[in-house]
């Protein structure tokens, strides 16, 4: 199974191993267990935590996911793409 770092990337061109954790990207939104940024990381440690958290599947976050990252990524589209793998694996 690819890695959740290749999914993104082939999905969306983005390396989310530019995220440095600065959790610049933290929102003031409903329905997150993790913040934003920790999505990303745990992404990044292919852990299905970031596929089944409660932060991947609020609206209010999607629909806020458009604070600039530090490193540039576009945090909606990773947020589609994890949400669209969640279902392939049968975890939503
Ligand atoms: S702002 Fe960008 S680099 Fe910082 S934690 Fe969020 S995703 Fe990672």
């Amino acid at each position: 199974m690819p890695s959740l770092r290749r999914i993104v990337k082939d999905a969306t061109n983005q390396n989310i191993q530019r995220c440095v954790g600065c959790l610049d990207c933290n929102l003031e939104a409903e329905g997150q267990d993790v913040p934003l940024g920790s999505i990303i990381q745990l992404a990044l440690m292919d852990d299905d935590e970031c596929l089944t958290c409660s932060t991947l599947w609020s609206e209010d976050v999607l629909a806020k996911a458009t604070v600039s990252c530090a490193e540039g990524l576009n945090l909606k589209k990773i947020i589609l793409v994890l949400r669209e793998e969640a279902h392939r694996r049968g975890l939503a």
